[in-house]
C-alpha cells in the first residue's frame, strides 16, 4: 500500500511567481525524462520483477520518484499561484490579465486549460504518455535503460538549473538532480550484480559476428579507437570481404506454392516497366498544351510558356 506524508521530500521555497518558468519546469513533471515517467518505469518493472533484491530496489526508487513528482509539481504550483488567482477572480483589467497569462513558453495553456497546473504535460504542453516507459521485462535490458533514463533526467535538471536564478528553486532542483545520480549508481550496481549481464538474455551471440567491426562509413574522418580496433576486434575495411556475411548469395528468396508463383508472375508481367518509353507526364490531370513540359527545347522558351498560359486561360 502507499501512504502519504504531508511533508515534501525537499522543501520548496519559491521567491516569486513566474508562469514562464513553471511551464519550462513541466518538462520534469510530465515530460519523457520527468518524474512521472521515472516512477511508472520503476513501479511497473518492480511489480514484474522476480528477484527480491531488485524488486525492493525498484519499488524504493519508484516511490522516491513519486516524491520527486510531488516536489517538482509543488514548485510549478507555487510559480503559477499568483496568475491562477488573478485569472480565477478576474481581478485585473483584461489587458493586464492577457499579459499575465502570456508570460512566455506554454504558460497561456497552463493558465487557460489547466488552471495553473501542474499539468501532466512536457514543457510544450504535449500530454504525458506511457510510451515514455520502454521496459522489456528483462533485467539486463531494463537496468541499462534505467541507467540511461537517470542520466537523461540528470542532464535535463542541469539545464533547468542553468536557466533560473531563484535560489530556492535552484536548491530544490539541485537536490532532485543529485538523486538521479544516486539512482544511476544503484542501477549500475544492480546491473553488475547479475554475473551474466552481457549480452542481455540467454542466447550468446554467434561467435564469428560478435567481435566484427564493419567500417561502413569510409573516407576522410575514419578513426580508430578501442571501440573498433585492437585485440578485441576483427576490423573489416574491405566491405566486399563480408558481403554477404554468410556463405549465401546475398539475395532475398522465399519458397512459394505453385499457385502463388504463377500469380506473382502475372503481377510482374502486368506491371512490367518499359525502359524505352518516355511518356508525357501530366496526362492523368487531362492537362493541355504545356503540361509536363519541363524544358523549353521546342522553341522560344519563355514565349512558349506564355503561349501555353494564354491558351489555358482561353479554355
Ligand atoms: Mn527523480
Ligand atoms: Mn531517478
Amino acid at each position: 500500500m502507499f501512504m502519504h506524508n504531508k511533508r515534501l521530500q525537499y522543501t520548496v521555497r519559491v521567491s516569486e511567481p513566474n508562469p514562464a518558468l513553471a511551464s519550462l519546469l513541466l518538462e520534469q513533471f510530465g515530460g519523457p525524462d520527468g518524474e512521472l515517467a521515472a516512477a511508472m518505469r520503476y513501479f511497473t518493472q518492480g511489480l514484474g520483477e522476480v528477484d527480491p533484491g531488485r524488486k525492493d530496489l525498484l519499488l524504493d526508487i519508484a516511490t522516491e520518484e513519486l516524491s520527486h513528482l510531488e516536489v517538482i509539481g509543488s514548485i510549478v504550483a507555487m510559480l503559477n499561484k499568483g496568475v491562477k488567482a488573478q485569472l480565477s477572480e478576474a481581478a485585473m483589467e483584461e489587458a493586464e490579465l492577457y499579459l499575465a497569462i502570456n508570460a512566455g513558453g506554454d504558460s497561456h495553456t497552463q493558465s487557460l486549460l489547466y488552471g495553473g497546473g501542474p499539468a501532466l504535460t512536457n514543457s510544450s504542453g504535449v500530454p504525458w504518455t506511457a510510451a515514455y516507459v520502454d521496459s522489456r521485462g528483462d533485467p539486463t535490458c531494463d537496468l541499462r535503460s534505467n541507467i540511461a533514463a537517470e542520466s537523461r533526467a540528470k542532464i535535463v535538471y542541469e539545464r533547468l538549473i542553468n536557466i533560473t536564478d531563484d535560489p530556492g528553486i535552484k536548491d530544490a532542483l539541485g537536490f532532485l538532480m543529485t538523486r538521479e545520480i544516486a539512482h544511476q549508481k544503484s542501477f549500475e550496481k544492480a546491473l553488475y550484480s547479475i554475473e551474466d549481464n552481457f549480452p542481455p538474455g540467454k542466447l550468446p551471440g554467434i561467435a564469428r559476428y560478435a567481435n566484427m567491426y564493419v567500417n561502413t562509413s569510409q573516407g576522410d574522418g575514419d578513426m580508430e579507437g578501442p571501440w573498433n580496433s585492437g585485440p578485441q576486434w576483427e576490423r573489416v575495411d574491405d566491405l566486399n570481404d563480408v558481403l554477404p556475411a554468410d556463405e549465401g548469395d546475398g539475395v532475398a528468396a522465399v519458397k512459394l506454392s505453385k499457385a502463388d508463383e504463377s500469380l506473382v508472375a502475372k503481377l510482374a508481367a502486368r506491371t512490367l516497366s518499359d525502359p524505352d518509353l518516355d511518356p508525357d507526364t501530366g496526362v492523368d490531370l487531362g492537362a493541355g498544351p504545356g503540361a509536363g513540359k519541363i524544358t523549353d527545347e521546342d522553341k522560344g522558351g519563355a514565349e512558349d510558356i506564355e503561349d501555353a498560359a494564354a491558351q489555358a486561360k482561353a479554355r
